[in-house]
């Protein structure tokens, strides 16, 4: 039996960052920057004024105050997207509004809250003067070009993780398509003779095929492209042509047929088909999995495709999918960061370590009074699909511990990582 570590550093070894490509911008989020951005503009492109008031010379604003306002004569107003046609000269100001440009001449901005503006209005006035009320130092409310970004700068570094605001400064630079890795996409295959498609009408003795579901929808939440198989039999020929469909994908993924019983024959399609590293894993659940690569001959060359071999009880098939083929889906996206993000936290419940594999009992996790309080989500056989619905967590109880009891501290893998636990 292989530690958990052993299994995930093999699967990873079988598996490569992608190839980049150049993709819109919106449609990157999530994925790894595959090229290094510099900025061929400045950012803001011009000075330009950072409140709604008063462009004006500073000096001009020498001992102004409320009781002794320094009055200025109006040339005109600048909204922000134009230019001003005119200058700033001693004596006088031009009204500004927020984002436009600086006029000529003009160092300072005035707020109108700073001005008397309101009174003038008030009383009928025009706006042919102002009376500034504070002295203004040079730059004030002044936004100076390239004070974000400067031309020639390098914004964004290659491997960088694109959020929303990396994809906004991408926009700000004026770049609609980027370099980044591509998504891997994922072929799934469930396997089973007593499997029905959702779809259909179930018989007696028949389950309807919920790990294609639970496996296309996480390999879509860690950023890869999931490409459906379908149903594939319990016999090598069946398997075979399936598998088949799935090897132009970047990886495999099947469910099921990988125990000890007598149909399960996901392990000698491996064995016949490509090179087989089946191991049991000290895991529970999740012990048997199935891993190596499919060969295929392409244009004369042989192609290898990494197929990783999940248990068919829809639990194991999940955590084992968490904790193996999440990883080698990040690292084919280029992602650095491949552990689930990992809490301490209070266990409620005793749970028993029978047979000292690793245990993951699916919990959930709450903050109460500072602490994190996890309670295990009920009856925990590897069948029990639901137990997973009502968990956010996976609670680690370590191999060769005879378990743990309530009030010990756990570690707990972070299914979901909801803002309210933070
Ligand atoms: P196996 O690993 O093929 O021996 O399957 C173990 C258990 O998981 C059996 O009870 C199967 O019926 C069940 N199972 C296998 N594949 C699926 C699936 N795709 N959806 C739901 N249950 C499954
Ligand atoms: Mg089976």
């Amino acid at each position: 039996m292989i530690s958990v570590e052993e299994a995930l550093e093999k699967v990873l070894n079988y598996v490569e960052v992608l190839e980049p490509e150049p993709k819109p911008i919106l449609d990157c989020l999530g994925q790894v920057l595959a090229e290094d951005v510099y900025s061929d503009i400045d950012i803001p492109p011009l000075d330009n004024s950072a409140m709604d008031g008063y462009a004006l010379r500073a000096r001009d604003t020498l001992r102004a105050s409320e009781l002794s306002p320094q009055y200025l004569v109006v040339i005109g107003e600048v909204a922000a997207g134009y230019l001003s046609t005119k200058k700033v000269s001693p004596g006088t100001a031009i009204r500004i509004m927020t984002g436009a440009p600086l006029p000529e001449g003009a160092d300072a901005v005035v707020r109108f809250e700073d001005t008397d503006e309101v009174n003038r209005k008030s009383s009928g006035g025009g706006l042919s003067q102002i009376g500034i009320l504070c002295e203004a130092k040079r730059g004030l409310n002044v936004r100076v070009r390239g004070e974000d970004i400067a031309r020639g700068d390098l914004i964004l570094k290659k491997w960088k993780v694109l959020r929303p605001q990396e994809i906004g400064v991408l926009a700000s630079l004026g770049r609609s398509i980027v370099l980044v890795v591509r998504r891997p996409v994922v072929a799934i295959l469930a396997t089973g003779d007593e499997l029905i498609a959702v779809d259909q009408q179930l018989a007696s003795g028949k389950i309807y095929d919920s790990n294609t579901y639970t496996i296309a929808a996480e390999v879509s939440r860690y950023g890869g492209i999931p490409k459906i198989l379908g149903i594939g039999r319990d016999s090598v020929q069946s398997l075979t042509e399936k598998l088949d469909e799935g090897l132009d994908a970047d990886m495999l993924v099947t469910s099921g047929g990988v125990s000890k019983g007598d149909y399960d024959v996901v392990k000698d399609v491996l064995a016949e088909r490509g090179e087989i590293g089946f191991w049991t894993v000290c895991m529970k659940p999740g012990k048997p999995l199935a891993f190596g690569l499919m060969k295929k001959i392409e244009g004369g060359r042989e192609k290898r495709v990494p197929h990783l071999g999940l248990p068919g009880n829809p639990v194991s098939s999940m955590i084992t999918f968490e904790q193996f083929a999440r990883p080698a889906i990040l690292k084919m996206l280029g992602k650095k960061i491949l552990a689930k993000p990992t809490i301490r936290a209070i266990i409620e419940n005793a749970i028993l370590n029978t047979d000292g594999r690793r245990m993951f009992a699916r919990v959930s996790v709450a903050k109460c009074g500072g602490q994190y309080h996890a309670s295990v989500t009920g009856p925990q056989g590897s069948g029990i699909l639901t137990s997973m619905t009502k968990a956010n967590g996976l609670a680690v109880i370590p191999e060769g511990s005879k378990g743990v009891k309530s009030g010990d501290i756990v570690e707990v893998q972070m299914l979901d990582w909801s803002e309210e636990l933070q």
